[in-house]
């Protein structure tokens, strides 16, 4: 029997994962979710000898359960290879009183690749298990990350195209090098003259264009998206809570059975969701704690049980985390009101229309074991600071925001629970704050010249990331109007 999937506003239609994949978004608008969880079929015990690959496969399987044993572990061999820079694909390291889940040894070095890697294939396995015979056209809009991450992971894959837009001055100096040099013949990148709203509206707008799709079915293309609302991204985060799980029982930290705690510097709710489907399938997750910067409408929300996104936008050095509307956080509500989707829909409708919600006290009671804190960009730079003056550990500024709410808040009540700490960037991603945290004598400095100053202080290797992107040429360089980006994916998919 198949795990079935229904969308969060409408339990009555169900789809296969393969299905739930392949459209990303329920018609409804809502997100799909399994309609039940199953439980991890290994011991606890075991977790702490096998791979990350083989806990992938352990995960996974529960979740995707119309791929064949054969075709998941080819989408697992493809995305966790050496394009990973350790065997490892996610260390845990201890400092201090608390553990580090490095999920950035990755082709863009932030915790996106741990899904964006394998989404290609899951998504062109899904293709052929459903006879779609179109070429997939990937379209993203992206503030930064998930474009790069993206580009990496659909690169060159047979079936597959990928079309990024990015705002041509709203994104750092770095990431728009990664991206414009981005290889690979069946990648397109394009500024626009326009903020990222203008972006994702426009892609939204292309998506829904009724004549559009109907033009590019005859050509043999079907748009679909990367976005970090399809199952088959939240998947394969599930898998590196199981993974931490195994090191801390290999480490001797924990015995099987007892709980972690896990921290995770959170934006669109995704990661920490992982975490608490990891929890539903029988790994002992404790607390689930909820780490926000400045935009902290969500530890309002485990505050008060009130959700309003009425409220100024703050830009932090945490940039991946400043959003006001944390979109997988849909599917907690889903399951913390008992699987309603008609209640679920009303709380929707509400953000929507009056970009405010309040949820039953019986719906804050299903959801006890999160808790929210936050950081203020000082208690950000401070905590960088500290971590390295007493362990010589570098930070990067989301990891940072996490490491901070857990010292300050949760460490002394947490007794011999070990905290999980997710690292969701490398430092040298964020080398411009992360440096002047340390010492405001780095403030002059170029952004190259910062990178060989982190890799001196910390002692760690440059990753392959940023020695790429040094010199690497320019292959994008199309910049174009918000008002134009039709044009722009037919002119790329005529070629
Ligand atoms: C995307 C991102 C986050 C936020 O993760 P969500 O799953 O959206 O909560 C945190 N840190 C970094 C570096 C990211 O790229």
């Amino acid at each position: 029997m198949n795990l079935m999937y229904s969308s969060t506003r409408n339990a009555e239609k169900q789809v296969t994962a393969s299905q739930a994949v392949l459209k990303g978004l329920a018609d409804d608008g809502g997100l799909f979710v399994p309609e039940h969880f199953p439980k991890l079929a290994i011991s606890l015990d075991s977790l702490a000898g096998i791979s990350y690959q083989e806990t992938a496969y352990e995960v996974m399987k529960l979740f995707l359960t119309d791929y064949t044993e054969e075709e998941l572990k080819y989408c697992i061999g493809q995305a966790y290879d050496d394009k990973f820079d350790t065997k490892e694909i996610a260390p845990l390291r201890e400092a201090g009183d608390a553990y580090y889940l490095e999920l950035f040894h990755g082709a863009t070095i932030a915790f996106k690749d741990m899904a964006l890697s394998i989404l290609p294939y899951l998504m062109t396995t899904a293709a052929k298990k459903n006879h779609e015979t179109r070429e997939i056209v990937i379209l993203t809009a992206t503030s930064g990350d998930t474009g790069k991450a993206a580009l990496a992971g659909f690169a060159d894959v047979p079936g597959t195209r990928i079309i990024v837009f990015y705002p041509k001055n709203g994104v750092s100096a770095i990431q728009e090098k990664q991206m414009v040099t981005q290889k690979g013949a069946n990648t397109c990148v394009i500024g626009i003259r326009g903020n990222f709203d203008d972006a994702q509206s426009g892609v939204k707008r292309l998506f829904s264009d009724k004549q559009l799709e109907e033009e590019l079915t005859q050509e043999g293309f079907c748009f679909s998206s990367a976005n970090s609302i399809n199952i088959g991204r939240l998947v394969p985060q599930i898998v590196y809570y199981a993974y931490a799980y195994g090191c801390l029982l290999k480490a001797g930290r924990i015995t099987a059975g007892d709980p972690m705690n896990v921290v995770v510097p959170t934006g669109n709710f995704g990661n920490i969701l992982a975490a608490f489907y990891a929890k539903k399938i029988g790994i002992p997750v404790g607390r689930l704690i909820c780490a926000s910067n400045e935009n902290k409408v969500l530890y309002d929300f485990f505050q008060t049980g009130a959700y309003d996104r009425n409220r100024p936008f703050v830009l932090t050095s945490s940039p991946s985390m400043d959003i006001l509307i944390s979109s997988n956080l849909e599917r907690l509500l889903y399951h913390a009101c008992g699987g309603d989707a008609r209640m679920n829909a009303k709380l929707m409708q509400e953000l929507s229309t009056a970009g405010r919600y309040t949820v039953p006290e019986s719906m804050r009671d299903a959801m006890q074991d999160f808790s929210g804190g936050y950081a203020t960009e000082e208690e950000t730079f401070a905590e960088i600071r500290r971590v390295y003056e007493q362990y010589g550990y570098v930070l990067d500024t989301h990891t940072a925001v996490a490491s901070s709410v857990y010292h300050k808040d949760f460490s002394e009540t947490c007794g011999n629970v070990p905290a999980v700490i997710a690292s969701t960037a490398s430092p040298y991603k964020f080398a411009r704050s992360v440096m002047s945290a340390i010492d405001e004598k780095y403030h002059s400095m170029g952004d190259f010249e910062l990178i060989d100053e982190l890799h001196r202080i910390a002692g760690t290797q440059i990753p392959r990331a940023i020695e790429e992107i040094r010199n690497a040429p320019v292959l994008h360089d199309t910049v174009i109007g918000k008002d134009e980006m039709e044009q722009a994916v037919k002119h790329f998919l005529a070629r």
